[in-house]
């Protein structure tokens, strides 16, 4: 059945597939979501799904074989093209695993192009799986209807990121310490945001970074906010002011 404004229901399971789809495939669903499919949903054949590839786009397929532990749809529709992520990096410094997560989790829903865990002096953490990242993230765009996720790039550290930074992306660097009021300072083009860790940047990284031609030092307001609040409240700022809030 072609995809109408009530179909496929909004209660339509939304899955995310690795590899680029088409219409007609055949896609073969196995692991964790056809237990999510078979166990939790019950799906029979027939059931709709939808599936999106992080490349195409989005698609509305059917069950079309159901085995024990896997199954087999067979894409009907295409429901979307692909949307158009804002060029905007998160450049976040490694803390606690949770926050950590959960700023993954969150910087997917607002729409960031790039996730980039930095290495900081006070990290109290130095090692990140970006494996369980992109867990969060593809959770979070199945749930919230995204057709993109974020790149996440391996972790480096502060020095690395600063010296290869790329031409013509400004940095904004939030820094608590104070800087030109964020909502202000915004300029056109791509961009990236720059948190700490829970400690904060040294005085040796704070000063490189504001050396750095491309950083912008910028204020989130007189209150000093916890490395989580601060990346969501700066993704917001940056967003809202691209007018697409
Ligand atoms: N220096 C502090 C707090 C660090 S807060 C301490 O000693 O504990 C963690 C990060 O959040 C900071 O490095 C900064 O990037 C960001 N941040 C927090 N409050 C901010 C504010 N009011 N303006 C800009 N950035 C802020």
């Amino acid at each position: 059945m072609p995809a109408t404004p009530n179909w496929p229901p909004k209660s339509t399971p939304r899955l995310y597939i690795e590899h680029a789809l088409a219409l007609s495939q055949d896609v073969e669903i196995a692991g964790g979501s056809a237990h999510y499919l078979l166990g939790v949903m019950r799906l029979k054949e027939g059931a709709p799904v939808t599936l999106f590839d992080n490349m195409t786009g989005e698609y509305l397929a059917l069950v079309s074989h159901t085995g024990k532990r896997d199954l087999i749809v067979t894409i009907q529709a295409k429901l979307r093209e692909r949307e158009s992520v804002p060029d905007l990096w998160l450049c976040q410094a490694l803390v606690k695993k949770d926050r950590f997560d959960w700023i993954a989790e969150k910087s997917c829903e607002l729409g960031v192009a790039r996730f980039v865990p930095v290495l900081t002096a006070r990290c109290v953490v130095d090692k990140v799986k970006e494996d369980r990242l992109q867990t969060h993230m593809i959770e979070a765009a199945e749930q919230c209807e995204r057709t993109a996720l974020p790149e996440i790039a391996p972790l480096a550290k502060l020095d690395a990121i600063l010296k290869d930074w790329p031409e013509g992306r400004t940095l904004y660097f939030c820094d608590e310490r104070g800087g030109a009021s964020f909502g202000d300072a915004i300029k056109t083009g791509p961009a990236a945001i720059l948190i700490g860790p829970e400690g904060g940047f040294t005085d040796q990284e704070n000063a490189a970074i504001r050396a750095h031609p491309a950083a912008i030092a910028v204020s989130l307001g007189p209150r000093i906010l916890r490395a989580d609040t601060a990346a969501i409240a700066a993704l917001s700022v940056w967003i809202a002011a691209q007018g697409d809030w």
